[in-house]
């Protein structure tokens, strides 16, 4: 290997970049691991609010409890608090509280199952939006539906706009109707930066016992062009460094890419982390990754003098009505982690085009003020009683130039399949060898979207350069 030459170079240190380096570097493989921010962990960000409560600004869930292969690892490691917060759900609309006798969930289950139908009946090239999709089901079945189902039910789907993090408008029906996920969430209490962290000492002893299999992390290291070498055979990174703006060159045999997709597909190179290929990637891939979107679920965590909500309840919704700024406009999920901390704390899960709104606000007054009448309309207190919080802290993912919101969403019309594919068996790019690798929680179909699925990524693409390597030794 030649003088500041790396066999792997990873691009980003999420816990797909980790993962994959831990994987070479207990092969005896080296890597190199270049990081636009700085800090490590990506998407896995636990911060503290002042009075020192751990709140993730990225992660909380364990999803997919099932299959998730990190959950038995973490469980019995015991570094990992975890709470199933799948209790007692209830939901609120402008009549107050609704009455299960009412019947709303079991319509939303069929209104599921209506769409699942509906992919197996339109042509592959049909989509239409979650809100399409209800309506129909609405119009079909209207003779065995209360005037009440009618009128709410289809505000409880918009459940969905708290898991995917874009509006009912824009999603996808299909990301419902092929939904992959399997079994519960467990939410992490004491921050997902425990699972990282448990991840990165595991690199460290990995990198130090191996004779050949290095590891170093670069922080503060944004890349901005990938090229080809022809005449070494070798890929060459082109980096700045955020706090000095000098830039620097690497070069290896390999490349993990594990950026958000979001950040992939940009093609304005004034763009912040926007990055240039040379020679370009392909055209199949360029124009797969402009009908790939990225969502925009946001949170707000509201720390109180003392609890005034129902302390019974795991969950608490808000469904929508209409426009910004009042937050009865929008659906808002609450997560009483009051229940697990036994600390006056709320987390408000919320989605576009509220999200960008409330990550835009510096003045705490304003966020309070779009979530006050949700507030007095989940505990029926007035809103003049809901007490002032000591302190409101938000995500800030829609603006975060490494993130530019949170993570691969179906929206409508988009060809998300097209993209994943390639990604996961890239051809064509620089010689053509396979030497560029994709991974990341947006190159997944196991655990599309989540932790553990870019995990799962990670450890696939440093298991095919592993067999690469090994391939190429004997
Ligand atoms: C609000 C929110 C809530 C979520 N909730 C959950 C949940 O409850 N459960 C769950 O499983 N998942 C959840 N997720 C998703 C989960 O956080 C991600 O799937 C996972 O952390 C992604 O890991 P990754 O390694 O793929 O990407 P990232 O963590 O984003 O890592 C990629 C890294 O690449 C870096 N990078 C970007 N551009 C460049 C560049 N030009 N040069 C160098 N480096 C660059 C970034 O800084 C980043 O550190 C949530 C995400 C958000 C935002």
């Amino acid at each position: 290997m030649g003088k500041g030459k790396t066999e792997v170079i990873v691009i980003g240190a999420g816990i797909s970049g980790i993962k994959a380096s831990l994987d070479l570097a207990n092969a005896g493989i080296s890597s190199l691991v270049l990081e636009s921010r700085g800090r490590l962990g990506g998407r896995l960000c636990t911060e503290q609010m002042e009075s020192g409560l751990s709140v993730d600004m990225g992660a909380s869930w364990f999803h997919d409890c099932y299959t998730n292969p990190l959950l038995k690892k973490y469980w019995e490691s015991g570094k990992v608090d975890f709470h199933f917060d799948d209790g007692k759900f209830s939901y609120f609309n402008e009549e107050g509280l609704v009455d299960e006798n009412k019947r709303l969930e079991p319509v939303a289950k069929e209104i599921e199952l209506f769409m699942e139908d509906l992919y197996t009946k339109i042509p592959a090239d049909k989509d239409i939006s979650i809100k399409e999709a209800v309506y129909q089901y609405l119009k079909d079945k209207k003779w065995c539906l209360t005037d009440y189902q009618l009128k709410h039910v289809p505000q409880l789907v918009r459940y969905f706009e708290m898991w995917i993090g874009s509006s009912w408008e824009i999603l996808s029906a299909r990301t419902i109707a092929t939904d992959k996920h399997k079994g519960r969430d467990a939410m992490v209490m004491n921050g997902y930066s425990t699972v990282y962290n448990g991840e990165l000492e595991e690199l460290v002893k990995a990198a130090k016992l191996s004779s050949q299999g290095g590891c170093s992390i670069k922080l503060n290291s944004v890349v901005y062009k990938i090229e080809w070498d022809a005449k070494k055979r070798e890929i060459v990174v082109h980096s700045k460094n955020s706090l000095t703006n000098k830039s620097e060159q690497f070069r290896s045999n390999f490349l993990v890419f594990t950026a958000p997709l979001s950040v992939l597909k940009l093609t304005d190179l004034k763009e912040e982390g926007a990055i240039e290929w040379t020679p370009p990637l392909p055209p199949t891939l360029r124009n797969s990754l402009d009908k790939v979107s990225f969502s925009n679920l946001g949170k707000v965590f509201f720390e109180f003098p003392e609890t005034f909500w129902n302390l019974e309840d795991d969950r608490i919704l808000s469904l929508a009505r209409g426009k910004i700024p009042n937050g009865l406009d929008y659906t808002i999920l609450f997560l009483n982690l009051a229940k697990p901390t036994q600390k006056p704390l709320l987390l408000a899960l919320i989605s576009s085009p509220l999200t960008q709104y409330i990550e835009q606000q510096e003045s705490q007054e304003v966020i309070f003020e779009v979530f006050k009448p949700v507030l007095s309309r989940i505990t029926n207190l007035k809103a003049s009683e809901i007490p002032k919080p000591l302190q409101i802290k938000t995500s800030k993912w829609s603006a975060d130039p490494y993130a530019r919101g949170s993570y691969t969403g179906v929206t409508v019309r988009d060809d998300y399949e097209v993209a994943l594919e390639y990604l996961m068996n890239p051809t064509g790019i620089f010689d053509g060898s396979g030497r560029v690798r994709f991974a990341g929680e947006g190159v997944t179909d196991d655990g599309n979207g989540c932790a553990h699925g870019a995990w799962v990524s990670g450890a696939r693409e440093a298991e095919y350069i592993k067999r690469v390597v090994n391939k190429a030794k004997f």
